[in-house]
C-alpha cells in the first residue's frame, strides 16, 4: 500500500494555463511531472504503484473556496483513487458554511497555503477559521517554509509556525516539505515537539543527503508521511528512492509510505 498525501490536479480547462503559471512564477526552475490533469496523475499513480493520492487546493482569494468544492462534487466520485482536500481563504466572511459543505462532501481536510493566500500562519484572524476546522476534526494541511515563488515573503515561518502550533496543539496538522526547506536544523528546534506531522513533499533527495535532514526524520519516525508534490515531483521516482533505501528498516518504510497518514485521515 502506497499513500501520496501531498498531489496537485486542476480542472481539464485551466490544468495547462495553472502549471504555466506556476513555473513562471519560479523563473522557469520547476518542471511539471504530470499534465496537471486528474487523468494524468492517474497515470502517474498506476507507473509508481501508489494506491491513493490526497489532491491538495488552494483559495487564493476569498470566494475561491466555493468554485474549489463545485469542482469537488463531481471530482469526488469520478476519482475514488484520490482523497480530495478543500481550501478556505481566511478572509472569507463564508468560510463557516465552506467547512460545512467539506464536511457534508465527506472531505477528510483543508490545505493552506499563508504565502498565497496572504495572511502570517499565526495571525489571529485565521484562527477563527482554523478552530472551525479543527472542531470538525478535518486535517489542516500547510505549506510551511520557504517558498522559491515567493522569496521575500515571511509568512511561513519557522517562528510563525511555533506560535501557532503552541496554540493549536492537539489538532490534526501537517506541514509540508519537512517542516521547512532546507532548515531542518531550525524545524528540529522551534518544531520538533510540537506533535505535528511532516510530508517529504519536494525535499526528500536533499533530506536524504543532509545531516540535519535525516536526524529530523528520526527524531520523528512516527510523524513523517509520503507525499511528492506531484506534478513538481515524480511519485515513481520518489517511490524508489524510498523503496531502494538501504538506510530505512522496513518498518520506517511502511511508515512513511501509508501508517503513520492513516492517523491522520480513514481510506
Ligand atoms: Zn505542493
Amino acid at each position: 500500500m502506497i499513500i501520496d498525501a501531498h498531489t496537485h490536479i486542476y480542472p481539464e480547462s485551466v490544468a495547462e494555463k495553472a502549471l504555466a503559471t506556476v513555473i513562471a512564477n519560479t523563473g522557469g526552475r520547476l518542471k511539471a511531472y504530470t499534465a496537471g490533469t486528474a487523468g494524468s496523475l492517474m497515470d502517474s499513480m498506476n507507473a509508481a504503484g501508489v494506491d491513493i493520492s490526497i489532491v491538495l487546493t488552494v483559495a487564493t482569494n476569498p470566494g475561491h473556496g466555493n468554485g474549489i468544492l463545485r469542482w469537488m462534487k463531481d471530482a469526488v466520485t469520478s476519482f475514488p483513487r484520490m482523497i480530495f482536500f478543500g481550501s478556505v481563504h481566511p478572509h472569507d466572511d463564508d468560510y463557516r458554511d465552506q467547512i460545512r459543505q467539506m464536511t457534508e462532501l465527506g472531505l477528510q481536510g483543508l490545505k493552506f497555503h499563508p504565502g498565497y493566500q496572504n495572511f502570517p500562519v499565526n495571525s489571529k484572524a485565521a484562527y477563527a477559521v482554523y478552530e472551525e476546522a479543527s472542531k470538525q476534526n478535518l486535517v489542516m494541511y500547510f505549506h510551511s517554509g520557504f517558498d522559491p515563488s515567493l522569496p521575500e515573503c515571511d509568512y511561513t515561518s519557522l517562528e510563525r509556525f511555533a506560535d501557532f502550533l503552541n496554540d493549536f496543539r492537539g489538532a490534526k496538522i501537517v506541514l509540508a516539505h519537512g517542516g521547512g526547506y532546507d532548515e531542518w536544523d531550525r524545524v528540529m528546534d522551534l518544531l520538533g515537539d510540537k506533535q505535528c506531522y511532516f510530508d517529504i513533499a519536494f525535499v526528500l533527495e536533499k533530506m536524504k543527503r543532509c545531516k540535519d535532514g535525516r536526524e529530523l526524520y528520526r527524531q520523528n519516525e512516527d510523524y513523517f508521511i509520503f507525499g511528492s508534490d506531484s506534478p513538481w515531483r515524480d511519485q515513481k521516482t520518489y517511490v524508489e528512492m524510498i523503496r531502494n533505501s538501504d538506510t530505512l528498516t522496513e518498518e520506517q518504510k511502511e511508515k512513511l509510505l501509508f501508517r503513520n497518514i492513516q492517523k491522520l485521515i480513514k481510506i
